[in-house]
């Protein structure tokens, strides 16, 4: 997948688009999925412009996941899942969506299923109070 600096995360980068912000740091940014999987469904992405794990550099992997564990951290918690599913996609075959590289963290709740991958819109209300209960987890 060729990097297009259209794609909406590298908009979201730029601040041309909107994004429920978790936590910044230099190399990286966590936000909410806004068709989130299970309630408080965040992604963590790199600054850097790379639509794989096979385009992106060491160095802007290794921040990225720095920050993956330290929200993973901060979503356990805050809403106390019973397990948490770490995914990152390489390419359309394995369903990836947007070519800016990024990573799922998925709360998982024994017995409830996973909606369906980015069809639903969530309720902007609600990804902001469970992004608030993360971000207070993260102080
Ligand atoms: P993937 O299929 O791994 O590329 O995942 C892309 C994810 O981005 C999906 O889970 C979508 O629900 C999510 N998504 C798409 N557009 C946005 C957006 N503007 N802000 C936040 N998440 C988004």
């Amino acid at each position: 997948m060729a990097y297009d600096p259209a794609n909406i995360f590298a908009r979201i980068l730029r601040g041309e688009a909107p994004c429920i912000k978790v936590c910044e740091t230099e190399q990286s940014l966590a936000f909410m999925d806004v068709m989130p999987q299970t309630d408080g469904h965040v992604l963590v992405m790199p600054k850097e412009p790379a639509a794989s794990i096979y385009d992106v550099s060491h160095a802007a992997l290794a921040a990225c996941m720095q920050t993956v564990k330290t929200v993973a951290a901060a979503v356990q918690a805050a809403l106390q899942p019973d397990g948490l599913l770490i995914a990152q996609l390489n390419g359309e075959a394995a369903g990836q969506t947007v070519g800016h590289l990024h990573v799922h963290l998925i709360p998982r709740w024994s017995g409830v299923a996973l909606r369906p991958h980015a069809s639903a819109p969530a309720d902007p209300a609600q990804l902001e109070a469970l992004a608030q209960r993360i971000r207070e987890a993260l102080r």
